[in-house]
């Protein structure tokens, strides 16, 4: 706000402040009285204005000081944080839709520790496929299939182990494994956590059920070379679903399964479960999950 213009221009009254000259004619001096009267009365009115220009500068003061500026920004706060555009959400990953299958049908079995088949259990058929090796004959038409699919493939294939009765599967667990670590110095609480992870115990192991095959490339029983992945093995892994088989005890899966990457272990669950399970990378235990069916 800026002051009139007549506040600018010097008070008529106090120009004559100064001495006048000497021998200055009395016309001049009435002219001062005059404009004396006049001057008083712009005395008064430059008073009045200056009053009400200090009041109104005080005034600004006041309301632009820190307590205004203050108050203004709580009248409009300046944003802390720019504003958030809603984005839309990144497309969601589809969910698997499980595929339809019977989860209680006799492929579908789930075989371990907590869900043994027992002593006393034997597949009603079994079927001679070759090498003396046995499997449940309800998969013997695909794992012959398999095998003609791989060596017409040009691999070499030894069919090592099929159908394993309850006995032999004893002799495996404790007397290749659990009494040979135990004359190695362990407990034999630590031979079973060490036997389990390799073979399962009497009762919980699938070459039990006959629906399972394990598949090597020669009769060399050292199955460690297979694990760093043979053509063999490998090109079962990529074609084993397509007869109904899977990988049943993946690398990255034996915190589930318990039990550690077996690449040759062949088990029968039929081809769509195969399919989903291989393309899903998935084991039986996670497929049969989403079923509701745990162990
Ligand atoms: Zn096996």
């Amino acid at each position: 706000m800026s002051a009139p213009q007549t506040t600018k221009r010097p008070p008529a009254g106090r120009a004559p402040a100064k001495a006048p000259a000497k021998g200055r004619p009395a016309p001049a001096r009435k002219r001062r009285r005059r404009r004396s009267g006049a001057g008083k009365r712009a005395f008064h009115l430059l008073i009045v204005l200056v009053g009400v220009v200090a009041v109104l500068y005080m005034a600004l003061k006041l309301f632009s000081g820190p307590g205004g500026e203050a108050q203004a920004e709580k009248r409009e706060p300046v944003p802390t944080h720019l504003p958030v555009t809603p984005q839309p959400s990144a497309t969601p990953l589809p969910t698997p839709t499980p595929p339809n299958v019977d989860v209680n049908s006799w492929e579908l079995r789930l075989i371990r520790e907590e869900k043994p088949l027992g002593e006393d259990f034997v597949p009603e058929s079994l079927t001679e496929i070759e090498n003396g090796q046995k499997v449940d004959s309800r998969i013997a038409e695909p794992l012959k299939d398999l095998f003609g699919a791989a060596r017409a493939a040009g691999y070499s294939v030894y069919f090592c182990s099929g159908y394993r009765d309850y006995a032999t599967q004893h002799l495996i667990y404790f007397d290749n494994h659990v009494n040979i670590y135990m004359a190695q110095g362990m407990t034999e609480a630590e031979a079973n956590a060490k036997a389990k992870l390799a073979v399962n115990y009497p009762g919980a192991s699938e070459h039990q059920s006959g629906l399972c095959a394990d598949v090597l490339e020669s009769p060399d029983q050292d199955m460690e070379p297979y694990i760093g992945g043979s053509g063999l093995m490998l090109w079962l892994e990529e074609h084993c679903a397509k007869y109904g088989f899977v990988i049943r005890y993946p690398a990255d899966k034996t915190d589930v399964t318990g039990v550690e990457y077996e690449p040759w272990h062949l088990r029968y669950v039929g081809t769509t479960a195969a399919e989903y399970i291989m393309e899903h990378h998935m084991c039986l235990e996670e497929f049969l999950a989403m079923y509701g069916i745990t162990y």
